[in-house]
């Protein structure tokens, strides 16, 4: 095994235990935190085993840190594929057995919180930012829905008449919602309606996506987001 998987795989586990202990923490600091430690336990720079982590000299698969930071989140949180997928492809091929037996081993027990949970989450202020970075999977919604927004209809052509939408997690990714990067939590939207949707500005009828989205999502939305009073 290569030097860089080794360090890699050794700062994954490490992250994966730090981030049970404090999932408060942001991925940056579970990672910054993982990357001193193997470096302390190897004798090098942090620098060394960051560069091994994000693969600096595998171009063009180098990661910067906060895009290897959101994977990392995607994968605690919601046991996202995606750091895998980069690891796999970025590796070389003699390694690619390890990193899927080490995925596999490490297979991710969501830490999602559920709606159980409303009054914490009422009480709490909680700052939401917008994470416009597609996946795949958003990229395939945008293009079933012909770029148009689910909910106003409105389709937006940019210069040379590229089309262009959002994709909004109906029960939002990350923390404290920890919603899931599935079609069942996904609409293509434009930015008005995307906005209005994470600050709870309007409500998802029930009815009209009830074949698009999990009930479960849309009930998420609002009651938690919209805070509609039932
Ligand atoms: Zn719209």
């Amino acid at each position: 095994m290569s030097q860089r998987i080794t360090d890699s795989l050794e700062v994954l586990k490490l992250i994966r235990k730090i981030a049970r202990q404090n999932p408060q923490m942001s991925a940056c600091s579970w990672r910054r935190e993982a990357v001193a430690d193997v470096a302390a336990s190897r004798d090098v720079e942090p620098n060394t085993i960051f560069a091994h982590l994000s693969g600096k000299n595998e171009p063009p698969h180098t990661l910067g840190a906060r895009e290897l930071d959101l994977r990392i989140k995607a994968w605690i949180n919601d046991g996202s594929s995606d750091l895998e997928k980069w690891i796999l492809l970025s590796c070389k091929n003699h390694d690619k057995n390890l990193v899927l037996q080490f995925f596999s081993n490490e297979q991710s027990t969501p830490l999602a919180t559920d709606i159980e949970e409303p009054e914490t989450t009422e009480r709490q202020f909680v700052t939401t930012y917008r994470v416009l970075r597609d996946t795949a999977l958003a990229r395939e919604i945008k293009v079933d829905n012909n770029y148009k927004c689910q909910i106003c209809g409105e389709g937006i052509l940019l210069a040379e008449d590229k089309p262009y939408a959002e994709a909004h997690h109906v029960k939002p990714l990350g923390s404290p919602h920890n919603g899931p990067d599935h079609r069942d939590n996904i609409v293509c939207v434009c930015p008005n309606c995307h906005v209005k949707l994470d600050y709870g500005a309007i409500e998802i009828d029930q009815n009209r996506f009830e074949n698009v989205l999990l009930p479960e999502f849309i009930r998420y939305h609002n009651k938690v987001i919209h805070k509609k009073t039932l």
